[in-house]
């Protein structure tokens, strides 16, 4: 990675991703990737055991069988695999990127195709999307405020602060002041507060009167009730991440008055037909919608940026460019933000909208399987 990144759950400084090539009958061909980290700190989920659940259960599954459209590999998945969702998002998500390169049509557009909401509006794919920077934990309020006003004047739309207890409302405070009142500004706290803490209620409540966007996931990855609680101590929106693991989460979500946004990544729910079934119902109940990340490469990045097109992601997403994250992207065009924070989406031809660069692909590989149909 470029720089280390630090959240309430630990450093990152270099990144595992298992990545897909998914070939069909007829020769074409997608890139995927699976967005679950080396440890179970974000998610249940790691690199290994989605190694172990797709060799073993996910890949058969779709190995043998026909699909008339990437809308059918969802089902097929949901009946015979519970959770495992990262796993089952990055075949799920490959199915897609297939039937856009079969059709000849931007993956933005087959997307828009599969969204209730976006179809019955008639609209087009966005051809931009806004981008923010997520920043990671800073060793002193001063050194967080500079990398914030740095970044913010190199155009991102939101600036969003990784917080835990202790490194809150000093660190935010500064961040607002440094940036002004006119500039969307979060914090994603990553579950690291506990709504049984005292202090950490009376932080939270302080951070409320900082004019924040949004607080982003601040109790347990499981929680809709403790959040609901604390939504109505706060004026701030909490918007939930972690919790959000499928269209059921959203409803629960809705009824108990946990969240009033939500932090859609397609990978945590299991792809694309969810993300698309989540969209809608945020957009019919009113409920903005972005779509995080998982420290992606291009390939990842991709997927997300087509997800985001859609009409009901309202709020900047974690799109940042490839030169934020990495010394160097595995994809032949990285990703580039222009000077207004915008990142543009690939309507020009099929599939994902880049290229893998599979000679660096094959220099960095440590591990390989290939599974062929019968
Ligand atoms: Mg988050």
């Amino acid at each position: 990675m470029a720089e280390p990144f630090h959240t309430a759950t630990g450093v990152v400084d270099s990144r595992r991703v298992l990545l897909l090539e998914v070939l069909d009958a007829d020769g074409f061909t997608a890139w995927s990737e699976c967005v679950a980290e080396s440890l179970p700190t974000y998610s249940p989920e790691t690199v290994d055991t989605c190694w172990f659940a797709l060799s073993k259960w996910i890949v058969p599954i779709v190995l043998d069988a026909r699909f008339e459209s990437a809308a059918e590999v969802h089902d097929a998945l949901d009946q015979r695999v519970r959770g495992n969702r990262m796993a089952r998002a990055a075949i799920e998500m490959s199915a897609w990127a297939l039937e856009s390169s079969h059709r000849g049509i931007p993956l933005a557009a087959l997307l828009v195709e599969g969204s209730g909401t976006a179809r019955n509006l008639t609209i087009a794919p966005r051809q931009f999307v806004e981008t923010g920077i997520a920043l990671g934990i800073h060793e002193t309020p001063e050194s967080l405020a500079d990398r914030a006003t740095k970044e913010a004047s190199a155009g991102y739309r939101r600036v969003k602060l990784k917080v835990s207890p202790a490194r809150d409302v000093e660190f935010v405070r500064a961040v607002r002041s440094a940036l002004g009142p006119d500039i969307p500004l979060t914090v994603d706290a990553n579950c690291s507060y506990d709504d049984a803490d005292a202090g950490h209620i009376v932080a939270l409540r302080n951070l409320d009167e900082l004019g924040l966007s949004m607080i982003e996931q601040p109790l347990a990855y499981d929680d809709l009730v403790h959040h609901a609680n604390l939504q109505r101590l706060l004026a701030t929106p909490v918007c939930l991440d972690e919790s959000i693991t499928g269209t059921a989460s959203v409803e629960q979500m809705l009824v108990l008055g946990s969240a009033r946004i939500v932090n859609l990544k397609p990978g945590r729910v299991g792809g694309f037909r969810e993300s698309l079934s989540i969209h809608d119902l945020c957009a019919d109940s009113s409920i903005p919608v972005w779509c995080g990340g998982m420290l992606e490469t291009g390939i990842g990045r991709a997927y997300n940026v087509a997800l985001a097109s859609l009409p009901g992601f309202t709020e900047p997403g974690d799109l940042s460019p490839s030169s934020r994250y990495w010394q160097r992207d595995i994809v032949v065009q990285p990703w580039t933000m222009d000077s207004t924070g915008r990142v543009r989406v690939p309507l020009d031809r099929p599939g994902i909208g880049v290229d893998v660069d599979e000679a660096l692909v094959d220099d960095i590989t440590v591990r390989r399987a290939v599974f062929t149909a019968k």
